[in-house]
């Protein structure tokens, strides 16, 4: 019998076996597709890098704008974008086998794993028993009952990363966070793009104002955006696949070349046969478990996106530390403690920390807010890409910060002045008398906190 079983080589199950073997453990890593799984595949890892194409595409056109003359219109060889998309991704999966099959104490294994019982999995035709089990299965795309969704070609985030070529149309199904980055990357390399989103708004867990400047600089670059879609359905057409959007007003469809469906993620919980382990599921198919990450059967924890606790690759990782701190450390490390923190990498990218001004107002406490546009923070402006604003809002009688946003450059880095404070659970004063560098977008975060008004 091995001391662990890990089902999954994500972000949480890798850095687990090594410390548990470390820890002198005999451990098996099963992994049925690619190493590093979702972020390092077809998460984080490519889009980022894909973004990063794009975003050299549209300075380049903007290059006049800052005195610099490039002759002639700027082209884009996306079979160039992907190949060097695929090397950054390709490199990091390697790593991460080169980094399990290196790992003394620890087997890896590949296929797909199922659970025979509450301490034996099965991969093939080898059965394997273990102490523990950590389950590391992660998520997919979902692709949902939408009328005629069967009948026509659609892209998910995994296989548009396919593409070595632009698209004619591009539609997004979806105004989330994935969609949208897709949105604005393809719209950049050349493309026409449209987001059609049942919401009222795009990203709709965010504040109103937040949405709108969100809208707002996706469709100042071209990008069509179609809210409250009441007819999504799908069709074949001679140009492409015909996508139903409004019933009511507006154009009734929109005819795309390429759609993309991006309108949420299912854990990969359906064919684990975790019935025959007696491991409970939610209504959704994430794995209940509690705050130290253990299902209801002794001896199974479920980390990373499978348990829905978090859905990024920061949360995951964090469910490994507070699985390891727990198991090896005598540290009661819990889910409990970890502070929501987030950023869409749209360019300027939107970066979130605790709660929003809705959930605030919900809340019904007493609450100050700062909040200043791009157009007044200098290092923006300097840049020329003063687009969005930064908000920060406090409790008026603890005094301690309950949540921040910055849209604007670098917002996903000086955000973490905040959220540093908020786990020290300082009070906002600390905050506002630090003094920051100059010129950054941070040093405007004590200058917020210094002109805080009450939050209506
Ligand atoms: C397009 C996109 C962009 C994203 N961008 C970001 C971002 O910028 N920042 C961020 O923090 N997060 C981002 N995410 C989310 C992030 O990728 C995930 O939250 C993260 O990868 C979750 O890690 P995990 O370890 O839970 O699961 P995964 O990384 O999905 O790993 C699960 C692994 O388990 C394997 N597996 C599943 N079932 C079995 C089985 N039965 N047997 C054997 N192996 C199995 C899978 O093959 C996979 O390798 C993005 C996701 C997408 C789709």
């Amino acid at each position: 019998m091995l001391d662990a079983i890990i089902i999954g080589a994500g972000q949480a199950g890798p850095p687990l076996a090594e410390r548990l073997a470390a820890a002198g453990m005999s451990v098996a890593v099963i992994e049925r597709k690619l190493f590093g799984g979702t972020c390092v595949n077809t998460g984080c890892t490519p889009t980022k890098t894909l973004i990063a194409s794009a975003r050299v595409a549209r300075m380049a056109r903007r290059a006049a704008e800052y005195g610099v003359m490039l002759d002639g219109p700027v082209r884009i060889d996306m079979a160039r974008v992907k190949a060097r998309k695929d090397e950054v991704s390709g490199r990091s999966r390697r790593n991460v086998e080169r980094w399990l099959r290196g790992m003394p104490n620890c087997r890896v294994l590949q296929g797909h794993a199922r659970l025979e019982s509450p301490n034996s999995v099965r991969v093939g035709d080898e059965l394997l028993t273990a102490e523990r089990i950590f389950l590391n299965v992660g998520a997919r795309a979902t692709i949902p009952d939408m009328p005629g969704v069967r009948d026509v070609d659609v892209l998910t985030s995994g296989t548009i990363l396919d593409l070595d070529h632009v698209p004619r149309h591009l539609v997004v199904v979806g105004g989330s966070y994935i969609g949208l980055e897709f949105a604005q990357m393809y719209r950049r390399f050349g493309a026409e793009v449209t987001v059609v989103e049942k919401g009222e708004r795009l990203i709709g867990r965010e504040d109103p104002d937040v949405s709108d400047a969100i809208r707002e600089l996706l469709e100042k670059e071209g990008v069509t955006v179609r809210l409250s879609a009441d007819c999504i359905r799908f069709a074949p057409h001679a140009d492409g696949v015909e996508v139903g959007v409004n019933c009511a007003s507006g154009s009734p469809s929109v005819v795309g070349s390429h759609v993309l469906l991006a309108v949420g993620r299912t854990p990969n919980t359906d064919d684990l046969s975790l019935d025959r382990a007696g491991v409970v599921r939610d209504s959704r198919g994430f794995i209940t478990v509690d705050d130290k990450l253990r299902t209801n059967v002794p001896g199974i924890w479920a980390m990373g996106d499978c348990n829905g606790r978090g859905a990024f690759t920061h949360t995951a990782y964090n469910d490994f530390e507070i699985v390891a701190a727990n198991l090896l450390d005598g540290d009661p490390r819990s889910v409990d403690d970890r502070i929501q923190a987030y950023a869409l990498y749209t360019d300027p990218p939107l970066a979130r920390v605790g709660m929003t001004d809705e959930a605030v107002r919900r809340s019904g406490r007493r609450a100050l807010v700062g909040q200043r546009p791009m157009t007044r923070v200098g290092r923006a402006v300097e840049k020329g890409e003063a687009q969005g604003f930064m908000r920060i809002v406090v409790d008026a009688d603890s005094r301690e910060i309950l949540g921040a946003a910055i849209l604007g450059p670098g917002g996903d880095e000086a955000i973490h002045g905040v959220l540093d404070m908020m786990y020290a659970k300082a009070p906002y004063p600390t905050l506002q008398r630090a003094v920051h560098i100059h010129p950054t977008v941070a040093e405007l975060l004590p200058t917020l906190l210094g002109e805080l008004k009450p939050l209506e």
